[in-house]
């Protein structure tokens, strides 16, 4: 089941009326891990959110309301071009508010807005490396056998041609669409387990990395839409010999970045070893339960029950990247994030926990 590409543009090239400017709100839902969105005309050409109005949506049909008080609030945050509307068309990234105008409970962006704020003199940079499968329309990994299992893990990793990557245009198509709306977008790279793939946000400052992840995640379920393609944000979508699926999470203050600043990465390795418990809880939206399928000890991670550093180790919670062993600053890695964590809650568990000591 396919609709015409080409008749869709045909429509989507009509000339708008002066001003007359399509704004898609996008939110997350009641899971805390897919996005919804919907779409209303405003007759001018926002610049910043805080010119869009509120709104408000059906909290009962997306798990955030009863059905006899269902009105949630939706508040513009962040901006960002839209690539398939193109114009000065407009995706809306926004907070979502309850009837007595206190956060849903999903919006975790609220609070994370609080600590960046707080912690704003020691200019925390985050970069977030997503990991996520792309599924055909049956469920089932894209490109896989309908009967069986590609042939076991090693050259899938970065890998080049026709058997080696599934689904590169999708992959193609999110890194320009990313780019075109504002999302800062570091890179991607095909994954170890076939048709996973990751892309990388970062280095952003503060609210800004989960407002463009939670954007680029958009994007992606977006434009494999066009392709008939799902994304799975599962963190281990496939039992057994496969690679699951993180959101490795790189972490630096200016402290961290200066000469010497080798010693404020071990500082914060000593506070994240005292926390371990609460940032697993933090890691997934469901208190560690979906980690824990991921985090064996085995394919690339930590055990979920202990705490580990390391240099160059990604067998560790956190890696200490060798380059900034060696030059003796940087950031560090922490490995534990799985792939559909809320990145509000786990740069907010972050900077509490190494800039707040709180
Ligand atoms: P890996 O080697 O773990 O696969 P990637 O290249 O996928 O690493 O991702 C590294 C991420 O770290 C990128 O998103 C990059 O923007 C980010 N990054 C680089 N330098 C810093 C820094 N000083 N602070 C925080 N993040 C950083
Ligand atoms: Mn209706
Ligand atoms: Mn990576
Ligand atoms: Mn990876
Ligand atoms: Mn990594």
């Amino acid at each position: 089941m396919a609709t015409n590409k080409t008749v869709l543009d045909r429509y989507l090239n009509l000339p708008v009326p002066d001003n007359t400017t399509q704004c898609m709100y996008i939110w997350i839902d009641g899971s805390g891990e897919n996005v919804r969105a919907k779409t209303k005309t405003v007759n001018f050409n926002p610049k910043s959110p805080s010119e869009l109005p509120i709104w408000n949506f059906d909290g009962s049909s997306t798990g955030q309301a009863e059905g006899s008080n269902s009105d949630v609030y939706l508040h513009p945050v962040a901006l960002y071009r839209d690539p398939f509307r193109l114009g000065n068309h407009k995706l809306v990234l926004c907070e979502t508010y309850k009837h007595n105008h206190k956060p849903a409970d999903t919006n975790h962006r609220h609070t994370c807005k609080e600590v960046m704020d707080k912690a704003a003199d020691q200019h925390p940079w985050f970069g977030m490396e997503q990991e996520y499968t792309l599924l055909d329309s049956d469920q089932h990994p894209f490109g896989w056998p309908k009967n069986g299992f590609p042939g076991p893990q090693g050259p899938y990793y970065c890998g080049v041609g026709a058997s080696k990557v599934y689904g590169r245009d999708v992959v193609e198509s999110h890194y320009r669409a990313c780019l075109y709306a504002g999302v800062m977008i570091a890179g991607t790279n095909a994954e170890v387990m076939p048709s996973q793939w990751e892309f990388q946000v970062g280095p952003a400052e503060g609210i800004r990395m989960g407002d463009d992840l939670w954007m680029g995640r958009f994007l992606l379920h977006r434009v494999a839409e066009d392709f008939g393609i799902s994304v799975s944000l599962d963190p281990k979508p496939i039992p057994g010999d496969w690679n699951g699926a993180g959101c490795h999470t790189n972490f630096s203050t200016v402290a961290m970045r200066e000469k010497g600043g080798i010693t404020h990465i071990e500082k914060a390795i000593e506070r994240l070893a005292g926390n371990h418990q609460h940032h697993i809880c933090m890691y997934d939206p469901n208190g560690g339960r979906d980690n824990e399928r991921r985090l064996t000890g085995l394919h690339e991670t930590s055990s979920i029950h202990d705490f580990s550093a390391g240099v160059a180790n990604r067998g560790a919670s956190i890696r200490i990247p060798r380059q900034v062993a060696e030059e003796g600053q940087g950031y560090l890695e922490d490995r534990r994030p799985s792939s559909n964590c809320d990145p509000y809650r786990v740069t907010e568990a972050v900077v509490r926990t190494i800039c707040l000591d709180a």
